[in-house]
C-alpha cells in the first residue's frame, strides 16, 4: 500500500512548500477542530498492510514533536524522510516512530533535542521525500464523484446553467444508485482522497435511504463501511432534511431518499448509529450532527438539533449562503438572512461549523466568529459550481487571527472537497487564496488577513 502522506518535493529546499504549509497549518487545526478533535490531526498512516489503522495524532499538527496519541505497543517502524513538516519548517533528521498498532508513538527531531539521543535505528528510508500531516478534509459528499464528467456538460436548451441545474444532475445520480452503486463511488471517492494525502474526512451525509426506499437509513453504514475498506478516518455527519424549501416545502422526489423523520427519530437513529459504528471502528469512524441547510431544516428544528448536539457533546455542521438564492429566499421569507437567524437561535461555539458562507453579511459572519464558530470553505466547488466567493469584508472577518485560537494559531478557516469534483487540498488552499486575489487585485492576502496586515483590511479592492 502506498504511504498516505508523502509528497515528492518538487524544490530543492522545500521553500515554496512551506509557504502553503503556513495556510496548512490553520487549516489542520481548526479542522480537526471542527470534526470534534476525536478526527485528530493523522500525521501518517500505516505503512504496510491494508491501511485501516490510520495513524494519528492529538491535533498537534503545530506542535512538531509533540505529535503523539501512540498506542503503547511495541515500536514497529522508524521513518525517516529526507524532510518532515514539523509545524514550523520542514526538518531532516526527524524520525517517526510507529508502534506495532500502526499508530505514531513519538516523532524525534533535532530540534526536540532528543533525536540523536534516542538512538532508535532507521528501518524505513524514504528517500526524495517530505513527509507531512495528513490532511482533514471536513466537509465532502462522496457519491457526487458520480457526476464527475457528467456535470460539465452544458446542454443547448439549458439557456443558463448554475448550483440550481447541477443539483438536478445531482438528483438524477441520486435516483440511479442502489446500495452497491452507492457503496462503489464512495469507497472510490475515499480512496482517491487517501491517495491525496486526506486521512480524516467529515463526510456531510444526507443520501440516507436505499432505492425505493424512504426510510430505514440503510446507506449510513454503507458510508462507514466505504470509508473503513479505503482506510479513512470518517466524521459522519448525519444529516436532517426535512423540506424542500423555505416555508415548508415538501421534498421532492429525489430528495425523499434524504427524508428524516422527526428530530427526536432523528437522534435515536443518531445514537443507535453512534454505539454501533464508533464501537466497531475502534474510534476510526464517529458522528456529528447535521441541519443540511436553512432550506431544508426549519428554525424549531433547527433548535432542537443544536441542543441534541450540545447535549451529546457532538460536533454540528450546516451549509449556509452558499447562493444567493437562499439568502434571499430566507429574507422573503422571515426578514432575516440565514446566519443571523442562526447567530439568533443558539449559543454558537467551537463545535458548530458554517460550510460555504459565501453571502454571508460581514457583521453576521463577524457574530457567528466571535462565538467559535468554525467556517468551512471548499474553494474548488465554489468555483465549479459558480457559487461566488465571500466579500472582501467578510473574508476579512473569517481571515483575521483568532485570539484564543487551540493552540495559539489560526483563524476560522477550514477546507473541504465537498462535491470532489477535483481531490486536492493543496489546490484548495491555492484557490482560496487565488479567489482574493483576483478579487481583490491584490497578492498575498490571506497571510496578511492572518497576521492581521492592511491586506486583511475590508479596504480592499471589490468585493465580489
Ligand atoms: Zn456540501
Amino acid at each position: 500500500a502506498a504511504p498516505l502522506s508523502e509528497r515528492t518535493i518538487r524544490s530543492p529546499d522545500g521553500r515554496a512548500e512551506r509557504r502553503t504549509m503556513s495556510t496548512l497549518r490553520t487549516a489542520l487545526t481548526v479542522g480537526a477542530a471542527a470534526l470534534g478533535g476525536a478526527a485528530a490531526v493523522v500525521v501518517y498512516g500505516k505503512l504496510a498492510g491494508d491501511g485501516a489503522s490510520a495513524a494519528a495524532g492529538d491535533g498537534g499538527a503545530s506542535g512538531g514533536g509533540a505529535v503523539g496519541g501512540g498506542g503503547g505497543g511495541g515500536v514497529a517502524q522508524v521513518i525517516e524522510a529526507d524532510l518532515t513538516w514539523t509545524g514550523e519548517a520542514f526538518e531532516a533528521g526527524v524520525r517517526v516512530v510507529v508502534d506495532d498498532s500502526g499508530k505514531i508513538a513519538r516523532v524525534l527531531s533535532a530540534s526536540s533535542g532528543d533525536g540523536a539521543a534516542d538512538g532508535a535505528a532507521v528501518t524505513r528510508r524514504l528517500a526524495g521525500v517530505a513527509l507531512m500531516p495528513g490532511f482533514v478534509n471536513c466537509h465532502s459528499h462522496a457519491f457526487q464523484r458520480g457526476l464527475r464528467g457528467k456535470g460539465e456538460t452544458y446542454p443547448p436548451h439549458q439557456a443558463e446553467n448554475s448550483f440550481w441545474t447541477w443539483r438536478e444532475d445531482m438528483y438524477a445520480l441520486v435516483e440511479s444508485l442502489g446500495e452497491e452503486g452507492f457503496y462503489d463511488l464512495n469507497r472510490r471517492c475515499f480512496a482517491e482522497m487517501r491517495a491525496a494525502g486526506i486521512t480524516s474526512v467529515g463526510e456531510f451525509h444526507y443520501f440516507h435511504h436505499g432505492k425505493g426506499k424512504r426510510g430505514g437509513f440503510d446507506l449510513d453504514r454503507v458510508v462507514v463501511r466505504a470509508a473503513r475498506d479505503a482506510g479513512v478516518r470518517i466524521v459522519l455527519l448525519c444529516a436532517f432534511y426535512c423540506h424542500g424549501g423555505f416555508g415548508g416545502v415538501p421534498l421532492g422526489e429525489a430528495q425523499s431518499r434524504f427524508a428524516t423523520p422527526s428530530v427526536d427519530e432523528y437522534f435515536a437513529h443518531v445514537d443507535a448509529l453512534r454505539a454501533e459504528v464508533v464501537e466497531a471502528s475502534g474510534g476510526t469512524a464517529t458522528v456529528g450532527v447535521v441541519a443540511h441547510s436553512l432550506r431544508a431544516v426549519d428554525m424549531e428544528q433547527f433548535k432542537a438539533l443544536a441542543a441534541g448536539a450540545a447535549s451529546r457533546g457532538l460536533v454540528m455542521h450546516l451549509h449556509i449562503e452558499e447562493q444567493p438564492k437562499e439568502v434571499a429566499d430566507c429574507v422573503k421569507a422571515t426578514g432575516r438572512t440565514p446566519m443571523a437567524l442562526v447567530n439568533d437561535a443558539v449559543e454558537v461555539d467551537a463545535r458548530m461549523t458554517a460550510v460555504h458562507c459565501n453571502h454571508t453579511r460581514p457583521e453576521d459572519l463577524a457574530a457567528f466568529v466571535a462565538a467559535g464558530g468554525n467556517v468551512c470553505v471548499c474553494p474548488l466547488t465554489e468555483g465549479n459550481l459558480g457559487d461566488g466567493i465571500m466579500s472582501a469584508e467578510a473574508a476579512a472577518v473569517a481571515f483575521a487571527a483568532r485570539p484564543g485560537a487551540k493552540g495559539g494559531v489560526g483563524n476560522a478557516i477550514c477546507v473541504g472537497s465537498d462535491c470532489n469534483a477535483r481531490i486536492d487540498l493543496f489546490e484548495e488552499l491555492r484557490w482560496l487564496e487565488y479567489s482574493q486575489r483576483l478579487a481583490r487585485l491584490r497578492r498575498g492576502v490571506v497571510v496578511s488577513m492572518a497576521r492581521g496586515g492592511a491586506g486583511g483590511g475590508a479596504g480592499g479592492a471589490g468585493a465580489a
